[in-house]
């Protein structure tokens, strides 16, 4: 898998999609339909921004003064085997990973092999859908309560789910 489709080009400087100054990725595609969902626009697949994994790569090479890198969308957890390469990629820069999936971890982990692969590089997972019922302004980095931050290389190594924040 060489392309990604991608909502828009990378997003710099955000202080709210994660701890520090950071990058987003933001991925084209998510058939989650969560009620409420603030970027309807990158629900449907196969469109936006389709670039070569190369072009990616080079938009990362040109971040200056970022503290990590935050994949979002859309799901990024859609396109599994793109998403797979940035990653190595991104970890091989030494940025720290935060994902935004609307998947829940412990289905993640049923789902397909591959999933468990992309959580080893992955710092932070903000997992599950957004529930307007649930809807807060008091938890940060999320939209809902039930959404949570999850420490994943704890949790890998554990075996069982350990909060990053609640
Ligand atoms: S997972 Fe995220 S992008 Fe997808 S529908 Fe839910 S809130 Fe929207």
């Amino acid at each position: 898998m060489n392309k990604v489709y991608l909502a828009s080009k990378i997003q710099t400087d955000s202080i709210l999609d994660g701890d520090g100054l950071r990058s987003v990725i933001w991925f084209q595609g998510c058939s989650h339909n969560c009620e409420g969902c603030h970027n309807p626009e990158t629900h449907k697949f196969n469109i936006g921004l389709e670039l070569e994994l190369e072009d990616v790569y080079k938009m990362i090479d040109e971040l200056e003064n970022q503290d990590g890198i935050t994949f979002s969308g859309g799901d990024p957890m859609f396109q599994p085997e793109a998403f797979l390469e940035i990653l190595k990629y991104v970890k091989e820069k030494g940025y720290n990973v935060w994902c935004y999936t609307g998947f829940l971890y412990e289905d993640l982990l049923k789902l397909r092999p591959i999933y468990k692969e992309i959580l080893s590089y992955i710092d932070v997972l903000v997992d599950g859908p957004f529930i307007l019922s649930e809807k807060s302004y008091s938890v940060k980095y999320r939209g809902s309560k039930n959404q949570r931050l999850i420490d994943i290389p704890k949790t890998l190594k554990t075996g069982k789910v350990v909060k990053y924040a609640d």
